[in-house]
């Protein structure tokens, strides 16, 4: 017998049942939950055909032992995983992350998150998320290839240009892309857009190394717009140094705002006036070719550093959570509040706990979440395996433009379902229903599958 309703409780108890010790994607659940099942109480095809518990079981999970030699002649052993959570508007599409402790649960909360994130762009990408407790950090050119070489011999055998395209995210850029697909084409003997994110030479599309934090910046730059507001002269913090964070920074910088601090696991580097665009880019190529630790900015540029801390504490009117899943949390959100800031956008996956995201939206923080505010980043990759598919590249003008109006689109669908009486958008849960809407009815018109 069904109930005539969902109830937010009893259906998180049920998936927490089914999938234990596995807290963050709970979380990842949940938020999405809070948003859709009000949505799906109004919908009741949505009650009757369980769209919600077939959405929240992942369609696959492979698992996998990756061996490979490290510089000194040892074997090592790590676990290769790959979640192919949902492939019902396009084949499953989505990031690999190496970094150590990586788990199961992390993988299914970012699966999780992707299905919504690639509904989103317009574009037609089912989602997947994969990766291994290897880490890259402190490892030799050549034991990273071999791990990787290893890594793609099991892999191959459950992607195809047609299935399933992975791409980068934490522990994963041009490099490790590089040797993944070299390992591909040889084993498959075939010269697929198998992988994105790959080096231009070999069918890598301009900007697509950007994307993130450009798309992540043009989401805040819409949502200020629509509030009367916008980037020019706003003191801005952006946590990270990763790629997303960035690029986040170029683009905050080339649209008239002020980059004032920025940082690593290590700590935090405030630069008062803002960044100058020759600080960025020697940052950029501290971290893309030289690997270093953002204190060696610090150093250089005579700048203050503070260890072990996070940017938050820095009064900032913008805040760009670019970093990693749940950097901010509830201390931090009443912070950024008590200092005047108006609008954060997670530029990382799910850089916001709950209560935080509670917090910013009870104190009427213009607030964009992941899904919406860094699909930036898997949309080039699906112009990256639309580019492979008619042999021709674009131009660096034509991707941006594309980006934009993506970014424009994904604006529209969260004020489509997130608008609230008055001014006030909940982004949240605009982008929730509008990511959840695509897929449920795509599933409903498979019948039962
Ligand atoms: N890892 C990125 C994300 O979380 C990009 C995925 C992709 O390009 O497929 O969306």
């Amino acid at each position: 017998m069904f109930s005539n309703k969902l109830n937010i409780e009893e259906f998180m108890q049920g998936l927490i049942k089914r999938n234990p010790h596995e807290p963050e994607f709970h979380q990842a659940v949940r938020e999405v939950a809070e948003s859709v099942i009000p949505y799906i109480n109004q919908n009741p095809q949505y009650i009757e055909t369980r769209i919600l518990e077939r959405m929240t079981e992942p369609d696959r999970v492979i698992s996998f032992r990756v061996c490979w030699e490290d510089d000194d002649g040892r074997i090592r052993v790590n676990r290769g995983y790959r979640v192919q959570f949902n492939n019902a508007i396009g084949p499953y599409k989505g990031g690999l992350r190496f970094t150590t402790h990586l788990t199961l649960d992390t993988l299914k909360f970012l699966g999780f998150e992707q299905t919504f994130k690639n509904s989103l762009t317009t574009l037609p990408l089912g989602a997947a998320k994969g990766g291994s407790d290897f880490n890259p950090k402190g490892k030799s050119d050549r034991e990273v290839m071999r791990f990787c070489q290893a890594f793609m011999s099991e892999l191959h055998k459950h992607i195809g240009p047609d299935m399933d395209i992975p791409a980068g995210d934490i522990g994963v850029g041009g490099r490790e892309i590089s040797y993944l697909f070299g390992q591909y084409k040889r084993l498959e003997n075939r010269f697929h857009g198998v992988l994105t994110g790959k080096g231009l030479e070999y069918g890598g599309s301009l900007i697509r190394k950007e994307a993130t934090g450009f798309g992540t910046v043009f989401f805040m730059n819409e949502m200020l717009k629509h509030h009367g507001e916008s980037l020019d002269g706003k003191r801005c913090v952006v946590s990270g140094s990763g790629n997303v964070a960035l690029y986040t920074a170029e683009k905050i910088m080339q649209l008239g705002g002020i980059v004032i601090a920025m940082s690593d696991s290590s700590g935090v580097i405030h630069v008062k006036d803002g960044l100058t665009l020759e600080q960025l880019n020697w940052l950029i190529d501290l971290k893309e070719h030289r690997r270093g630790r953002i204190k060696e900015f610090a150093d250089h540029f005579n700048c203050e550093f503070v260890p072990d801390s996070k940017v938050w504490t820095i009064p900032a009117q913008l805040a760009f959570a670019c970093a990693t899943q749940n950097e901010l949390t509830i201390d931090d959100a009443k912070t950024l509040v008590s200092n005047g800031c108006i609008a954060v956008a997670e530029g990382a996956n799910m850089p916001s706990t709950l209560e935080a995201a509670h917090y910013l939206k009870e104190n009427k923080v213009l607030f964009a979440p992941a899904k919406a505010a860094n699909a930036g980043g898997v949309a080039v990759s699906g112009l990256e395996m639309t580019q492979n598919s008619m042999r021709l590249s674009w131009s660096m003008e034509e991707l941006e433009d594309r980006l934009k109006t993506i970014m424009k689109q994904i604006h529209k669908q969260c004020i489509q379902h997130g608008q609230e009486d008055g001014e006030h958008v909940d982004y949240v849960r605009g982008a929730n229903i509008a990511g959840f809407k695509k897929v449920a009815d795509a599933m409903l018109a498979y019948g039962v599958v």
